[in-house]
């Protein structure tokens, strides 16, 4: 079992529902955006010019440089592969900030560590769906199971040749994308 989002850009509008319900769900402040949008774009040439957005939350990869690089161990790899920081080791040293490829991480000034995503584990202990999946009104993000080749993602992920963001880092993310 391993859990993984897909967002699906051609649906994605620019709304950010997602990262003010994530703002809500994790009582962030205002400037603590675990899951930014993006705007990409435009490129290419008149007429024939492309942009989207891209919303980023963490990629939570199977080769986590953030892992990796943290000191305490205070970033791990949960079993079904939701990478999560634990704050009672976390001393704020931010070397996973520097690690991550993706950007993702934020320091707590309040709190004096690091945070992130967390794929809102808490929720799905409970059974539910990540906050941002469950609120975007376009339906643009899908969750599931990517080790069963009969879930829905697993199926989409397949049907609609989608990809990771930055494959090219070999950081293996559980994220992955249905680019324009
Ligand atoms: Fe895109 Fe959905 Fe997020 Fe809105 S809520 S920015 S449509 S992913
Ligand atoms: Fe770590 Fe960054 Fe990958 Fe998230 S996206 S698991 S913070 S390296
Ligand atoms: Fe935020 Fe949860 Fe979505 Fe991660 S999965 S971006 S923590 S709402």
């Amino acid at each position: 079992m391993r859990w993984g989002m897909l967002i699906d850009l051609n649906k994605c509008v620019g709304c950010y529902a997602c990262t003010v319900a994530c703002q809500q769900e994790h009582r962030l402040s205002l400037g603590e955006k675990w899951n930014r949008v993006l705007r990409v774009g435009p490129d290419g040439k008149f007429p024939n010019l492309t942009a989207y957005f891209l919303p980023v939350p963490c990629m939570h990869c199977e080769e986590a440089p953030c892992v990796d690089g943290c000191p305490t161990g205070a970033s791990f790899r949960r079993e079904d592969g939701i990478v999560v920081v634990d704050e009672k080791k976390c001393v704020g040293c931010k070397f996973c900030m520097v690690a991550c490829p993706y950007g993702v991480r934020f320091y707590s000034e309040e709190k004096g560590i690091v945070e992130k995503c967390t794929m809102c584990f808490e929720r799905l202990d409970k059974g539910e769906v990540p906050r941002c999946v469950e609120t975007c009104p376009v339906k643009a993000r899908y969750f599931g199971d990517l080790d069963d080749p009969n879930s829905e993602i697993a199926q989409l992920i397949r049907k609609k040749n989608a990809h990771p963001l930055h494959e090219e880092l070999g950081t293996k993310p559980a994220v992955y994308y249905i680019f324009p």
